[in-house]
């Protein structure tokens, strides 16, 4: 494929001086300071700089989050995704931990004008993400990074079960865009977190959110979205392997030790409107 490196580089700034990115070959960014970044030829660009410790998703664990989403046991979630973020008739949307795009495809097709930036630590769920749709571009980053993106320029940032960096979350922001959080509730998974093989999940997460982004943010919407989730035995495996416990199973324990019929799933999904 051939990137559109103008649409690209539209989101980003440069990792080493912060200067906005530009195309500058046929496959190359840079910026007026002449730093260089390469454009893969898949149509992303990773933008890690040094120092990074955290690892990726998996080719694996891709597999079973793809199982799993486009399985549509999820759909409920990514409607809520999508409906919180098309709130603020966004024209541009960042998925921050967007692993392969399920949720940002959601939130585009709720969007029509839109376009998205797949932003992962993963390469290989980026490369799925940028592969999944002509309207996403792929960055490659780390969200507890300085973020390689542009001051001011999404309408909306989707954070689902993915880290959050809400001070870089803000600056990326233009005033008045939306922050949307899902984060799992305490008896979310909970048949198969009863094996032990699963981390446990605080008791009330949206609130420590919602506490830690009160001076940036102030909540618009909360939301419960929780039903029972009939199981497979290949849903089940899919599951446990999507991580972010499937790299802790792997290490030592066995994934999917139960063999419940349903599970619940249970998140809160915030709107949180920059400050
Ligand atoms: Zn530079």
């Amino acid at each position: 494929m051939s990137a559109d490196l103008s649409r690209l580089s539209s989101w980003l700034r440069c990792p080493v001086c912060a200067a906005d990115l530009e195309p500058a070959g046929p496959l190359t960014l840079g910026c007026a300071n002449g730093h260089r970044h390469d454009v893969n030829k898949r149509g992303y660009v990773s933008l890690l700089g040094g120092g990074t410790k955290h690892l990726g998703d998996t080719a694996d664990m891709l597999d079973a989050r793809d199982a799993v989403l486009e399985g549509g046991a999820y759909s409920p979630i990514a409607d809520a995704v999508a409906s919180a973020a098309a709130t603020v008739l966004p024209e541009r949307i960042l998925d921050a931990g967007a692993g392969t795009g399920h949720y940002l495809r959601a939130a585009l097709a709720a969007a029509p004008d839109a376009r998205g930036l797949a932003m992962d630590l993963s390469p290989q769920a980026v490369a799925r993400a940028v592969r999944s749709s002509d309207r996403i571009d792929g960055l490659v980053a780390d969200t507890w990074r300085p973020l390689p993106v542009r001051s001011g320029t999404a309408d909306a940032i989707l954070d689902v079960f993915a880290p959050r960096n809400l001070p870089e979350f803000h600056r990326v922001l233009r005033p008045g865009g939306t922050l949307v959080v899902v984060v799992p509730r305490a008896d979310h998974l909970g048949s198969l977190r009863a094996g032990g093989t699963m981390l446990d999940i605080p008791a009330d997460k949206a609130e420590d959110v919602i506490t830690a982004s009160e001076p940036l943010y102030a909540l618009q919407a909360r939301e419960t979205v929780a039903y029972d989730l009939p199981l497979t035995d290949a849903l089940r495996d899919a599951l446990a392997g999507m991580g972010p416990s499937a790299r802790h199973a792997a290490s030592g324990g066995t994934p999917a030790s139960t063999s419940a019929d349903v599970t619940r799933v249970s998140v809160d999904v915030l709107r949180l409107a920059r400050r």
